[in-house]
């Protein structure tokens, strides 16, 4: 009697036991799953980021480098629909210091060269589908050739004030696109290293242009930017200590792939995008900047 008493006092603490290591083995995971979702999608690796690249938005025959506003539109519609998330430069920046989680699926949207039609077209729109974007300006094209033709939604670029309109919207975070490197100069295409070129000559000449446009966009607007486009996507390893010394965090280049980001914020360095030509479909650039496999 004693002895069965015992034995079936061992088996029912052994059974409890067992229950209380499966419940805490359950509470580990539920707290591993609560954890990692909060943080984003495929976060144990780090957080799928696909990043778009627009330039021009314009009622014309879509191109290379133009969307329609009805294709841009169309593109912010097919990312509210499938779950998309427009995030910010500060909001990534965040995120890599450990500070913020990121949506379930995030997605960066960018705006190359500073066009006016991004204030005159693009912004309606991203108010409409509640998305965010970067738009990186020409320093040069915003000083001299915005005034000069100023408010053309088929060509002219951003004026100051202008920019200012964009900051104010709180949708836009205005990017650096060089003060006057977009361009392809004897050797030098954007702002790459020249072969041959001296680090110490080539870190003078990238954060003297760096620095101009700093001051302009400073002066005229009271805001400092945090990102910079490599015109052309040229990158040169030795423009990344010369672009942190001028507090940019964040840099995108135009290589089309997807990106995962980190908690470390040196992955925000070099950033991966898809030009958005106006010579596909909403569908067709959709499918192939979301699909994983290539990273
Ligand atoms: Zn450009």
């Amino acid at each position: 009697m004693y002895e069965s008493y015992g034995l079936k006092r061992l088996l029912l603490m052994l059974t409890l036991d067992i229950l209380i290591l499966i419940s805490g083995a359950a509470l580990l995971l539920l707290g591993k799953l609560l954890f990692f979702t909060s943080a984003g999608e495929d976060s144990e690796a780090g957080v799928f980021l696909p990043v778009i690249m627009y330039h021009s938005v314009f009622d014309t025959a879509p191109r290379e480098y133009t969307v329609t506003p009805e294709q841009l539109e169309s593109d912010l519609k097919w990312l509210r629909d499938s779950g998309y998330t427009s995030v910010t430069a500060q909001q990534l920046i965040n995120y890599t210091l450990g500070k913020d989680g990121l949506p379930e699926r995030p997605v960066l949207i960018t705006f190359d060269d500073g066009y006016y039609n991004n204030l005159s077209e693009a912004l309606p729109l991203l108010e409409k589908y509640d998305m965010h974007a970067i738009v990186s300006v020409v320093g040069r094209y915003t000083d001299s050739l915005a005034p000069a033709d100023p408010h053309v939604p088929a060509y002219s670029y951003l004026m100051w004030d202008d920019i200012k309109q964009l900051i104010a919207s709180g949708r836009v975070e205005i990017g650096s696109h060089t003060y006057d490197m977009h361009s392809i100069t004897g050797q030098r295409r954007g702002c790459a290293k020249l072969p041959g070129e001296s680090d110490e000559e080539y870190a003078d000449t990238l954060s003297a242009d760096i620095g101009l446009l700093r001051t302009e966009m400073h002066s005229n607007t009271g805001y400092v930017p945090l990102v910079f486009a490599y015109p052309f996507g040229s990158i040169s390893r030795e423009s990344v200590p010369v672009l942190r010394d001028s507090g940019i965090l964040l840099t995108l280049t135009c290589y089309e792939r997807p990106n995962l980001i980190t908690r470390d914020p040196g992955c925000l360095f070099g950033l991966f995008r898809y030009n958005r030509s106006g010579l596909y479909s909403t569908e067709e650039f959709m499918k192939r900047i979301t699909e994983k496999k290539n990273g």
